[in-house]
C-alpha cells in the first residue's frame, strides 16, 4: 500500500476487484456504494447516477431517459446497455469497479457476461443488499427525489421484484451471490460488506 494513502480512507488491495451490487430502491445501496468505492479503491459505475446526469445536462440520452425514470420504469435495456459499455472501456475500470445499479434485468447480465468475456475478465462478487418492503417504502417516501413519490415508489419496487430478482438466482448459480443485512446504521451495515469484501483482497 502507498505510503501516502492512510489505512483508515483506503482499506488497501493489490487486487483488482469487479463487484455487482444489486437491491431494491430505498435499501441505502447508494451510500454503500460510497464507502466501498472509497475503501477499495474502485470505479463507482452508477447508471442512476449517469443517466440523472444526462437528463440534467438534457442530452439525447437524458430526454430519452426521463420519461422511463419518472414513471417508475426502466430505461430500455439497449440504451443502458450502450452506456455501460461505453464507460467500462475507459482506463480506471482495469483497476476494478463496483456496478450498482447495473444490471438490472436478465438481458443486461447477458450482455455483460459478454463484455467481461470479451475482455478476458470475469466478476469477483455479487452483493445483494436485502431490506424488507415495508421498510423500503418508508424510506423512500421520506427522500424527496423525483421519482420517489407514493406511486412511483410502488411501480418501482415492482419493477425490481419482477424483472430484478431472477438477477439473484442467476447469479447464485454461479456461486457469486453474496446477500447483506441492509437493516441497521450505516456502518454496521458497512462492517457487514466489508466482512464479505475482505475475502478477495
Ligand atoms: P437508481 O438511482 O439506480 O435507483 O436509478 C434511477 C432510475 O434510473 C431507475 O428507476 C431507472 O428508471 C433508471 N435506471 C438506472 N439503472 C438502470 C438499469 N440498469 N436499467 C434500466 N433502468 C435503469
Amino acid at each position: 500500500m502507498p505510503s501516502c494513502l492512510s489505512r483508515d480512507t483506503w482499506i488497501g488491495t493489490n487486487r483488482t476487484m469487479r463487484i455487482i451490487f444489486i437491491g431494491p430502491p430505498g435499501a441505502g445501496k447508494g451510500t454503500q456504494a460510497e464507502k466501498i468505492v472509497a475503501g477499495y479503491k474502485l470505479a463507482h459505475l452508477s447508471t442512476g447516477d449517469m443517466l440523472r446526469a444526462a437528463v440534467a445536462a438534457k442530452t439525447e440520452i437524458g430526454l430519452l431517459a426521463d420519461k422511463y425514470m419518472l414513471s417508475g420504469q426502466f430505461v430500455p435495456d439497449d440504451l443502458i446497455i450502450g452506456i455501460i459499455s461505453e464507460r467500462l472501456s475507459l482506463p480506471d475500470c482495469r483497476e476494478g469497479f463496483l456496478l450498482d445499479g447495473f444490471p438490472r434485468t436478465i438481458q443486461q447480465a447477458s450482455a455483460l457476461d459478454v463484455m467481461l468475456r470479451e475482455n478476458d475478465s470475469r466478476l469477483d462478487v455479487v452483493l445483494e443488499l436485502r431490506v424488507p418492503d415495508a421498510e423500503l417504502s418508508r424510506r423512500l417516501v421520506g427522500r424527496g427525489r423525483a421519482d420517489d413519490n407514493p406511486d412511483v415508489v410502488k411501480k418501482r419496487l415492482s419493477v425490481y421484484a419482477e424483472q430484478t430478482t431472477p438477477l439473484l438466482e442467476y447469479y447464485g448459480k454461479q456461486g457469486l451471490l453474496e446477500t447483506i443485512d441492509g437493516l441497521g446504521e450505516v456502518n454496521e451495515v458497512f462492517e457487514r460488506v466489508k466482512i464479505i469484501l475482505d475475502k478477495f483482497i
